[in-house]
């Protein structure tokens, strides 16, 4: 349509007819990338897997996360098929609150451990913020520049799909296809808040907690039970004037340490202090996490540990199954809105109202 200021009134100003906007997307990129998606059979994952080749463990894992039907079956059974070359690794749990400098640190102890200890690492993620704000934050490559630029590392960011319960899921089997692929080495992160540090301990070897000075958090952590799961604790950034404050900081949680019971493990949690961004003291935090993990191996704690968190994803993943089978059918999904109006106006109590939508998803199963 000609443009109403072309009109004779407007002389003088002339305006062009639009033109159309190219595609934002190359069409042959964007053909390309169609092409990527092309799913594979389970036995060809495995072989790409287990020949180390990252492009085909990155798309098994995406298959993982999706929640598409058939992905989650063909996921299932490349875990499966994965599982035997599984194991063979450290799993080391990192946390802190934001701003602690985690993803500091891990590029500083991923780089320093690939370069001195040798091996092949795995930095996964477990994130349960991700959900809500649709992007997954820890874990992303953009916030650890070496290491991501490393040949020898593999970085993944948080699943976003689900409940924490089925993000820790999809990062516990993510580590299993990593193990498959030759990382030797798994660094799982997660945010210091919350349950997601209970989940990431559950599949770790060693959980390492990352402390400023002088926040107010050394109390925190006592309080909220993070001190008898953390079996290393690190106070970051003793660089400049902080080291002093650092140092003060490290007295106060050895001196909390010994108000606990001795952990499960029989290795009494060491404090030290490092600083992930001026690269100061970090053989000495690695060090602490393979005397460990050497004391717990030659124990038998590190078995134990290991079954345990077995059976532990075993009913994880029982109960998880339940539940999405129960919410997600169709009768009860028409039925729970009602009865929790039903709940809400006080003409029926909670109880009640949980026994007869039960009963209900009984009477279907018979
Ligand atoms: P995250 O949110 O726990 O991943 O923390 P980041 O690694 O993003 O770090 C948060 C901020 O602290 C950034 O501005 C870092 O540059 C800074 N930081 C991290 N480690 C150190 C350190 O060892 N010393 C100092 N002075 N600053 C640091």
């Amino acid at each position: 349509m000609e443009h109403p200021e072309n009109s004779t009134e407007y002389a003088g100003l002339q305006v062009n007819a639009g033109v159309a906007q190219p595609a934002i997307v190359n069409p042959y990129l964007s053909s390309m990338r169609k092409k990527r998606h092309k799913l594979f059979t389970a036995g060809e994952y495995v072989e790409g897997i287990l020949k180390g080749d990252v492009s085909m463990l990155s798309q098994a894992v995406t298959l993982i996360e999706s929640v598409h039907p058939d992905h989650q079956v063909l996921a299932q059974e490349v875990i499966e098929k994965c599982l035997p070359y599984s194991g063979n690794s450290v799993r080391i749990g990192i946390s802190g609150v934001p701003g602690a400098g985690k993803s500091t640190s891990i590029d500083a102890f991923g780089v320093h451990l690939l370069n001195n200890y040798g091996g092949k690492l795995a930095v996964l993620a477990i994130d349960p913020s991700s959900e809500k704000t649709k992007g997954s934050i820890l874990g992303d490559k953009t916030r650890m520049e070496k290491l991501a630029v490393h040949p020898k590392s593999f970085i993944r960011p948080s699943p976003t799909a689900g409940s924490l319960g089925g993000v820790a899921r999809k990062t516990r089997e993510t580590i299993i296809l990593c193990e498959a692929a030759g990382y030797n080495h798994i660094f799982v992160e997660t945010v210091g808040v919350g349950q997601s540090e209970t989940a990431c301990h559950s599949m770790v070897d060693f959980f390492l907690l990352i402390q400023l000075a002088g926040t107010g958090d050394e109390l925190q952590g006592i309080k909220r039970g993070i001190m008898e799961i953390a079996d290393g604790i690190v106070i970051n950034k003793a660089d400049g004037e902080n080291v002093e404050k650092a140092k003060l900081a490290a007295s106060h949680f050895r001196n909390a340490l010994h108000l606990f019971p001795m952990p499960e493990s029989g290795v009494m949690p060491q404090v030290l202090c490092y600083s992930g961004f001026y690269e100061l003291g970090i053989d000495e935090v690695l060090k602490m996490i393979f005397d460990h993990i050497g004391k717990v191996k030659e124990s038998g704690y590190f078995q134990y540990k290991r079954n345990e968190q077995s059976k532990y994803w075993m009913y994880e993943s029982i109960n998880e199954h339940l539940k999405n089978n129960f919410y997600y059918n169709k009768t009860i999904k028409e039925l729970i809105k009602p009865m929790e109006d039903d709940v809400l106006g006080g003409k029926i109590t909670s109880f009640v109202a949980a026994k007869k939508l039960l009963d209900e998803y009984y009477s279907m199963l018979k």
